[in-house]
């Protein structure tokens, strides 16, 4: 049974996931844990649905019985979950600490039936199917009023996380606000609070003119290297029309963001090699009422803005960056936009 406990010193939560219990040898060599998975034995591979717990939602072909081959993209509760839906949401103290209990959502989302597809290569329609499920799975979970936040995420390459290579991203449903997310809520917030404009579309006005960091402006989606970008080639994808929840997307935008996506990422793969990447889909958090906190939500609807973070993982977190929490840039983002920007892709 996981719990979430708090450091009081460092201001931030962890998860420690015992239901993952290893011994000391499962970090020895972290390439092991991947060993030789083919289709017979990938779980993610169609005819192995059995070896998943049974799947929550999934998009198929007409006349498919669930858990069995005819999907396009399956979702299914994570077999490993570092939290728990199973188990209740209780905050209590254990001394000076704080502690909340497992409670969670941890699912999967196999976003293709080929085992060797990535998402660079999806057709758009798959990318816009897996968008959709995306959507849906949010939409879903911000019922749940236990839930503080939900996030939707992807790991692509053993260095980002990944531990199996079929293409599948994860969300996680938690029951704390985490210190990144309340950061961006909280500046976001205040910045509408003096100037009653929401901070991303001032940032995109200002990106547009200036230009220097804007790697793809198409019609309903710009694309940017933030201006203190902490990583290398870091990204933005951002909607140009104001909206704080991705679970209100329309069809006409999941087909756009379909698009830029898959160009964001034959850009990256042309300019850096295929490079193991993280992206991270920032939404507004479920709007539960706060006890004694009646206008917590007040302007969330004007000051937040929903966007697509991704980071290629290209530099290794050293001394400094642990001991500071800032990061040292080998790479301007003018220049990391000026590279994709001239990357001679096929669309
Ligand atoms: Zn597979
Ligand atoms: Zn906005």
């Amino acid at each position: 049974m996981s719990e979430l406990r708090y450091d009081p010193i460092k201001q931030t939560w962890v998860i420690i996931a015992t239901e993952r219990a290893v011994r000391p040898t499962h970090f020895h060599r972290r390439e092991e844990m991947v060993g030789e998975i083919t289709c017979k034995t990938c779980p993610f591979c169609p005819g192995n649905e059995g070896r998943t717990p049974p799947e929550i939602m999934a998009i198929r072909e007409p006349d498919t019985a669930a858990n069995t081959p005819g999907w396009k993209v399956r979702v299914i509760p994570n077999k490993f979950p570092a939290l728990s839906i199973e188990s209740s949401r209780k905050r209590y103290g254990r001394g000076i600490y704080d502690v909340v209990s497992g409670f969670g959502a941890h699912e999967v989302i196999v976003e293709t039936p080929e085992d060797s597809l990535q998402m660079v290569d999806f057709s758009l329609q798959q990318l816009r199917d897996v968008f959709f499920v995306y959507r849906e799975r949010l939409k879903d979970l911000k019922r749940d009023e236990r839930l503080r936040y939900i996030m939707i995420f992807k790991n692509y390459g053993l260095e980002a996380g990944a531990s199996l290579f079929h293409s599948h991203s994860q969300i996680i449903g938690i029951p704390v606000t985490p210190n990144m997310v309340a950061t961006e809520l909280v500046s976001t917030r205040e910045y509408y609070s003096l100037k009653e404009r929401c901070m991303m579309c001032d940032i995109l006005d200002q990106e547009v003119q200036e230009g220097e960091r804007v790697v793809i402006n198409q019609e309903k989606f710009i694309v940017y290297t933030p201006f203190a970008s902490s990583f290398p080639f870091e990204l933005r994808i951002v909607p140009k029309g104001h909206s704080h929840d991705f679970g209100l997307t329309d069809e006409d935008t999941l087909r756009h963001f379909a698009s830029v996506v898959k160009e964001v990422l034959q850009r990256l793969r042309k300019v850096l090699n295929d490079p193991p990447y993280n992206f991270i889909l920032h939404t507004s958090p479920p709007q539960t009422r706060r006890p004694g906190k009646p206008d917590y939500w007040a302007s969330i609807e004007n000051d937040f803005h929903w966007h697509l973070e991704l980071i290629p993982r290209m530099t290794m977190l050293a001394g400094f960056e642990w001991g500071t929490g800032f990061h040292i840039n080998p790479t301007s983002p003018e220049d990391a936009a000026g590279f994709l920007r001239d990357a001679e892709i096929e669309l």
